[in-house]
């Protein structure tokens, strides 16, 4: 569907989490790397919601607070200490990480504060082993631009990560504390983006300019970003944690798709005269009806002896299993939020039923059971009478929303560009100082120096690349866009070979192999310089590229000189390829003799897959020729 995005009032405003390449973390002094293999410590914790100044808390994080869930933490000596651990003070905010920030400000012409004054924001699902968070604004206001139009940013900040978490089972949630205390810059605009396409343009232009520092961490998981996302007529939803600048666009159209599709739902819920009253907590309980069933789902739960509870959505049928945005439906986001509040796996409703073992005489005592009438819609869940009563309390609330239309929520992006509800709107602001950390007062003359030393602006160095390395102005944009940028100037200086193959090599050579599955993460800079230069000197050639990049992405800090040996890559000597192209010739004696001079372009072709890119075409042109010449005359 083509959506006139002017007309429906869309404004999306977008806050960018970027982690900053320091040597030690915002508040300590420990290495900011994410470990892998076996934690070293682990220990327990409750949730423990700390209650604001402002008396707020979040009911959400209250709620699994009640339900007793604890956070089992794990850590490693090298990437956690007792400041992560939340056993000593923090100790003094990370200068390079406050320089930075200072830079990305100053770059966007934002108004750096006199004094950066350290703040918890509470966050009580247990990322934090202390309970909130601690984040300082850096600098307010500035400005992009896009295409002529001026996108203010409210602030450039500075952000302790949160911990990672790794597993949800019944009552632990475990989560890592490497990625703890890591330094993120975060940059929000202001909510003035009116389309899919400008919001991904505002990404990546904000994307580019942190990249300019040179101080930013490359790699899935270093950049996060939260949308927020509102029609005129629906409501402004949260959605959080976006890994990929290319999905921007995609999730603000699915994300508007969705409110449009709950507006027209709203609509002809009012058509129907469903009122909000009419949609009852009144639970029946109707696990025997399931005696025998077929259902896996539900015969396991019933070996565990838990229930089967329904409740009947009077004249929902039909809405719950309706496509929302592709992937995405009214049943799924109930579903959801039945596992959030009531940790249930998931619901049943009779939307999609027959189904999944359940046969119609069930669904027909079903019915019966809560006394449904053809319009209506049964919700049913198997899990203990408290998880299924908290289930579908949800559900019901959910079901009375959907009566006014979009419920404001926070949803998490899914990669494939979809999104999934993952909590309520927290209050607003909840905030407090940080009184372990004096405040950090900022000198003009410091500023001054910094200003003065400010990185090549983006627009400036795509103008430059292409003038000065003759790119055509996509592949410019492409290399700038890419994490290559800088190892692309190096090569193109310190060897001979054409800046647009080595452009075409970092861009789109690599994204091919890494649509095959090659990890090119793991190819160092200092592996493609070695191999630019290894192809300057004509010890290999540009067409073995692929291959000695795929090898060596195996093979991590194995030189390309290695690769090229073992792969057998080495450029053929003139004298052998001479040899190669004698035997070749006399091979396909009878070949020449029937085509003449037309023989040439099959021969070219076995004589090249022969040498797999180990000999130069011009070269192999040259001898094939003269050879061909004196055999036919
Ligand atoms: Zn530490």
């Amino acid at each position: 569907m083509n959506i006139e995005y002017s007309r429906i009032g869309l404004k999306v405003g977008l806050e960018i989490h970027q982690q900053l390449d320091t040597a030690s973390k915002l508040f300590c002094s420990c290495n900011p790397q994410l470990f892998k293999g076996e934690p070293v410590t682990t220990f327990l914790r409750r949730l423990r919601p700390t209650q604001s100044e402002l008396g707020q808390i979040d009911s959400a994080a209250l709620f699994e607070f009640q339900k007793g869930v604890k956070i089992l933490y794990e850590a490693t000596s090298e990437t956690a200490c007792l400041v992560e651990m939340d056993e000593e003070p923090p100790h003094d905010l990370n200068q390079e990480a406050v320089e930075t920030a200072l830079v990305v400000a100053l770059m966007i012409k934002a108004k750096p504060v006199d004094e950066i004054h350290v703040m918890r924001k509470t966050v009580i699902d247990g990322s934090n082993t202390t309970g909130f968070q601690r984040t300082c604004v850096v600098a307010l206001g500035g400005e992009i631009n896009i295409n002529e139009k001026k996108v203010p940013i409210q602030h450039v900040s500075l952000e302790e990560d949160a911990a990672r978490k790794m597993k949800e089972e019944d009552q632990i949630i475990r989560y890592r504390i490497d990625r703890l205390g890591i330094p993120l810059i975060e940059v929000a605009t202001s909510p003035v983006i009116h389309s899919p396409q400008e919001a991904k343009e505002v990404a990546l232009t904000i994307g580019r300019l942190l990249r300019a520092t040179r101080k930013v961490k490359r790699g899935l998981g270093t950049i996060r970003q939260d949308l927020n996302i509102s029609i005129r007529d629906g409501a402004l939803i949260e959605i959080k944690g976006v890994q990929k600048l290319d999905l921007v666009a995609l999730i603000v159209e699915n994300e508007v798709q969705r409110q449009l599709d709950l507006i027209k739902i709203r609509d002809e819920l009012k058509e129907r005269e469903v009122k909000a009253r009419d949609i009852k907590e009144e639970f029946v309980d109707v696990t025997t009806i399931f005696k025998q069933t077929k259902c896996k789902v539900i015969q396991k739960a019933l070996e565990q002896n838990k229930r089967v509870l329904a409740v009947k959505l009077p004249k929902f049928a039909g809405f719950l299993k309706r496509e929302l945005a592709p992937g995405m439906r009214l049943g799924a986001e109930m579903a959801e939020i039945a596992h959030f509040w009531g940790r249930v796996g998931g619901i049943f409703h009779t939307d999609e039923l027959p189904a999944y073992g359940i046969t119609a005489n069930e669904i027909h005592e079903l019915a019966q059971s809560v006394s449904k009438a053809p319009l209506d819609s049964v919700v049913f869940v198997a899990d203990t009478l408290e998880n299924s009563n908290n289930a579908l309390e949800a559900v019901v609330q959910r079901a009375r929303e959907a009566i006014n239309g979009v419920p404001e929520e926070t949803r998490a992006a899914n990669l494939d560009g979809t999104t999934r509800y993952m909590r309520p709107r927290p209050g607003a602001a909840r905030m407090y100082p940080e009184t372990d950390i004096p405040p950090i007062h900022l000198k003009n003359e410091y500023l001054r120096k910094l200003r003065d030393h400010l990185p090549e602006m983006p627009e400036q160095k795509m103008r430059r690349m292409k003038k000065e390395y003759a790119l055509n102005l996509k592949l410019a944009k492409q290399i700038l866009d890419s994490e290559y940028s800088d190892i692309f100037e190096i090569i193109a200086k310190e060897t001979k070979v054409s800046p647009t193959i080595i452009a075409v090599t970092l861009t789109e050579t690599l994204k091919a192999l890494r649509r095959e599955g090659t990890n090119t993460e793991k190819i160092s800079s200092e592996q493609l310089r070695e191999l630019f230069s290894l192809i300057d000197s004509v010890k290999t050639t540009k067409e073995a590229i692929p291959e000695i990049v795929t090898w060596l992405s195996k093979h991590e800090g194995a030189t390309a000189t290695r690769a090229v040996e073992v792969l057998e890559l080495e450029m053929i000597s003139q004298k052998e390829l001479e040899r190669m192209i004698d035997d070749l010739l006399e091979q396909n004696r009878t070949i020449m003799k029937e085509r003449g001079k037309g023989a040439f372009g099959l021969l070219m072709g076995n004589v090249m897959k022969k040498v797999r890119g180990r000999a130069k075409a011009e070269v192999v042109t040259r001898i094939l020729k003269k050879r061909l010449k004196e055999i036919i005359t």
